[in-house]
């Protein structure tokens, strides 16, 4: 199939979570199965287009919206047998993909509806290898940036004839950000008023881009088959839970891969020693390493447990912070956090500066964004901790489970899907998951995984070696996305030609 990956967010160009990273990897992985694969990302300004092998296609376009008539000119990048299409525009020449230090973009709606208007356009016009991917095409579109491509699609486009049998598959990463915008910014889409109604952007007297995208895309996946499952219950719909009930048919649980050729630790140019399940002598130089870099004491009688990522209280960062200082005291178990908050829960980021200071042998707060420093803790740690409150997927519990580091999962979402919990009398599981949202079943949890770590060593290693050997590729996720890509095609009657 021909396939139009849309995205805010892709790896290696763009990435503040999960989304960037399996944007990044999905492409590769359907060119892999005999698909023509063609991605649109912003260019946002920290791309350094000459270190990227960026070539200008000498095509710029000119988008109308908000009274305007915006031009957008593509690089392209060619990598692993996809073309990356970066759409350049002055409002995504910004330190931040969704805000700064100041707070998040007040003009998003207008950026994202640019980004989308971009990817119809790159389809039609932008010459690849024996012109443009053309109008059958299937768009992949990911969260509520892209929300507004299908409302384009039927509004602006096919009144004009055009991509009669473009198809859509819109996949949630994450429910909680809806792209949620106060009533007037309607007007700067160029939609007939029509548009603006209940059954199409209207949410609640405010637009909701990820609402109407759910409503108009020929099919809807999410992350994990857990989530499918939670988001149509109010307690995790977080209010769209109604609209995707009346979406239940077409919405699909597809747990997500990694990149296992970025996340591989027999051959990770961050680390300082490769290991694999077959000999795991090279984890003990990654986690001494660690240590050192942390300025730790260097010791391999404590465990070390890792945490990487956004600190948001998604992430379960009050039970992290409630209950790890107790955990310390008890066990003299040392500690690393790599983690930035936005701008509304800078709070996080001084409270993991003083669990630092309370704690200096044993806690080392990162309060950063570094990918180098996300592998060699990934690498080094023993645990790895994720007690989040909600998680659609998360990667993270599966990077470590594929470097031996064992997951402390709260069982939600596709933590729940990724990680089975350790059963040391079966000799089963791969990681030590907890139910409860709570400060206390989480301690409890990591009392248990650190006994287990120092009295039970033989069969802690073996719980390493059970995640380690499990395949965690995109090759084995991606045939599960071409049935619904299947799916979405027999809707519009887009070929599909099958390999
Ligand atoms: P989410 O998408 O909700 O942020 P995921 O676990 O799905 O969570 O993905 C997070 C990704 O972002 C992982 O690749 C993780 O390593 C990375 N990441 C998040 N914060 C940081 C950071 N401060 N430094 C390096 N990598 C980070």
């Amino acid at each position: 199939m021909n396939i139009v990956i849309v995205s805010s967010e892709l790896a290696p160009f763009s990435k503040t979570g999960g989304l960037g990273d399996v944007c990044g990897a999905l492409g590769p992985a359907l060119v892999r199965r005999g698909h023509r694969v063609v991605t649109v990302s912003p260019r946002y300004g920290g791309v350094d287009l000459e270190a990227m092998g960026a070539e200008d296609t000498g095509v710029i376009v000119g988008i109308h919206a908000a009274g305007w008539v915006h031009p957008v000119r593509f690089w392209r990048v060619r990598a692993d047998g996809v073309d990356h299409l970066l759409a350049d525009h002055a409002m995504f020449h910004r330190n931040g993909i969704y805000g700064d230090s100041q707070g998040t973009f007040s003009d998003n709606h207008l950026r994202f509806a640019v980004l989308s208007r971009a990817a119809l356009e790159a389809a039609r016009r932008v010459p690849l290898d024996g012109g443009p991917i053309g109008e059958d095409v299937l768009f992949h579109l990911h969260d509520w940036p892209t929300g507004l491509l299908p409302i384009f699609l039927e509004g602006l486009y096919r009144p004009l004839g055009l991509f009669p049998r473009a198809a859509t598959v819109l996949t949630i990463h994450n429910l909680a950000h809806q792209g949620r915008f106060p009533a007037e910014v309607f007007r700067d889409f160029d939609l007939a008023p029509r548009w603006f109604g209940p059954e199409a952007l209207e949410w609640y007297g405010d637009l909701g881009l990820l609402k109407a995208g759910l409503l108009w895309s020929d099919q809807l996946t999410t992350v994990s088959p857990t989530s499918a499952r939670e988001m149509l219950q109010p307690e995790q719909g977080f209010g769209l839970d109604g609209v995707l009930r009346h979406r239940a048919g077409d919405l699909h649980g597809i747990l997500n891969g990694i990149d296992a050729k970025i996340w591989d630790p027999t051959a990770d140019p961050h680390l300082p020693a490769a290991f694999s399940a077959d000999d795991l002598s090279g984890k003990a130089k990654c986690k001494a390493a660690l240590q050192k870099d942390l300025g730790l004491p260097v010791t391999a009688k404590v465990p070390l447990i890792g945490a990487v990522g956004r600190l948001d209280p998604q992430k379960g960062i009050e039970l992290m912070l409630d209950a790890l200082p107790t955990l310390i005291r008890e066990t003299g178990c040392q500690v690393v956090a790599v983690g930035t908050a936005v701008a509304a829960h800078a709070a996080y980021e001084h409270r993991f500066r003083e669990l630092q200071a309370t704690f200096p042998k044993n806690v080392c707060a990162y309060i950063g964004f570094s990918e180098r420093l996300a592998h060699r803790v990934e690498a080094g740690s023993d645990l790895f901790l994720m007690p989040s409150r909600f998680e659609p997927c998360g990667l993270n519990q599966m990077y470590s489970m594929r470097y031996g580091t064992v997951p402390v999962v709260r069982a939600t979402g596709g933590l729940a899907d990724s990680v089975e919990n350790v059963d040391i009398t079966k000799g089963t599981g791969t990681g030590f998951t907890f139910h409860w949202y709570d400060a206390q079943a989480l301690l409890d949890t990591l009392r248990h995984a650190v006994w287990v770590w120092k009295e039970r060593r033989p069969e802690f290693d073996e719980i390493r070696k059970r995640g380690m050997r499990h395949d965690w590729s995109w090759d084995a996720v991606v045939p599960a996305y071409e049935a619904v890509y299947r799916k979405a095609a027999a809707v519009r009657g887009l070929p599909t030609e099958e390999r």
